[in-house]
């Protein structure tokens, strides 16, 4: 069994898997947590298809691909933690920490993210420094 790698401490199955098999997330705070897996996993599409429209989505879908296989490739994912989330029936808000390292160096950050439904489906539209 593996453990999930947004650091639940479930296993992946009963965590954020279904949600990168395409089960929509149940609140904005889940999805968080997928997409931070996702960006562990290097699972760009995932990445990718949760961004809602907006300052975060990118016209060019190969260079934004690019970008973040990069950023996933070159990072080591190694804590989140949830430090809010002010949940909503159209927006919510998610504070998080993660504690990252690039290239030996420490590249840990916080962000009060911004969640939207599209579609009937949270997704991510912007964040700002925590
Ligand atoms: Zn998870």
């Amino acid at each position: 069994m593996s453990r999930c790698r947004c650091h639940s401490g479930k296993t992946e199955k009963r965590c954020c898997g279904p949600l990168h098999a395409g089960k929509a997330a149940p609140t904005a705070e889940a999805l968080m947590r997928s997409r931070y897996a996702a960006y562990a996993k290097g699972m760009v599409d995932y990445v990718l298809d949760t961004t809602a429209p907006g300052p975060m989505q990118q016209d060019d879908r190969a260079a934004w691909a690019d970008q973040v296989r990069q950023f996933s490739a070159g990072t080591r994912f190694l804590g989140l933690r949830i430090a809010e989330h002010v949940d909503g029936e159209e927006e919510a808000f998610v504070t998080f920490f993660c504690t990252l390292e690039q290239g030996g160096r420490d590249a840990s950050f916080g962000e009060r993210s911004r969640f939207v439904k599209v579609g009937g489906r949270w997704a991510y539209h912007s964040g700002q420094p925590a």
